[in-house]
């Protein structure tokens, strides 16, 4: 007797800054509001793995001057790319999980998808609060990860299960320890050049109509399918749990 065929369901998981919104709205928050030369040397540390990814964000937050009033009012002035809807609108109207990971903060997520006439997205990333003309950094979700603050590897791992296929859409460093676990992912900026660089299989995209085209012809053509370098690691990170 052959083994049971099991049905794949694709899960999508989307990062914010720069790939749902044209621009890094928190990068470009703590730049307006903090001091933008210790923000870079801070970043600088970061990438050379001297900093933690929860250390950024508390070196970013302590020099930002800011009331929730001046936040608001500059973090709505970003655009997205509007046919993110249109890709939001197919997973739904197909029955497709899409939820948005960001190790960014919720403040701004939740405004600008609003402002937008977006609604009902699940969303993980860190929080924030307006204290005494500044901002304090929560983070609601730790994990091992010296990277992030809001890992998306972790999140990945923890919201699929062993019948889905991870579907990863970003462009930039934080979704490196995502893309480890996906099967299907779209990367461009600084993720396409770190795909390319680590030989990770990836499409390439510039907006959501990009990848709403692509993602659609691999399902009529039932080529949704998982990465075999992919599956070895969630094995991996599954057995060191
Ligand atoms: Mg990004």
């Amino acid at each position: 007797m052959g083994a049971r065929a099991v049905k794949l369901t694709p899960k999508v998981f989307v990062d914010f800054d720069g790939t749902i919104t044209k621009h890094d709205v928190g990068n470009a928050f703590f730049r307006k509001f903090g001091d933008e030369a210790k923000l870079l040397a801070a970043i600088d540390r970061w990438k050379a793995g001297e900093l933690s990814g929860s250390g950024l964000l508390l070196v970013e937050a302590s020099t930002a001057v800011v009331t929730e009033a001046e936040a608001v009012k500059f973090i709505e002035g970003f655009e997205i790319d509007v046919s993110f809807k249109d890709f939001l609108g197919f997973c739904r109207s197909s029955g497709i999980e899409l939820s948005i990971l960001s190790d960014g903060l919720a403040f701004y997520i939740e405004r600008i998808l609003s402002v937008n006439g977006i609604e009902g997205v699940p969303f993980y990333s860190n929080r924030s609060q307006f204290i005494d003309g500044g901002i304090k950094i929560e983070f609601p979700y730790e994990s091992d990860c010296t990277k992030c603050a809001n890992c998306k590897g972790y999140q990945v791992l923890t919201h699929t299960g062993a019948d889905e296929v991870i579907v990863y859409i970003g462009n930039g460093y934080s979704d490196r320890c995502a893309v480890q676990y996906a099967d299907s992912i779209f990367a461009k900026d600084d993720l396409l050049r770190y795909c390319e660089e680590n030989g990770v299989t990836y499409f390439p995209y510039d907006s959501f109509q990009d990848v709403l085209a692509k993602f659609r012809k691999i399902l009529e053509r039932g080529k949704l399918r998982k990465r075999h370098r992919a599956e070895l690691k969630r094995r991996e990170a599954y057995i060191s749990e």
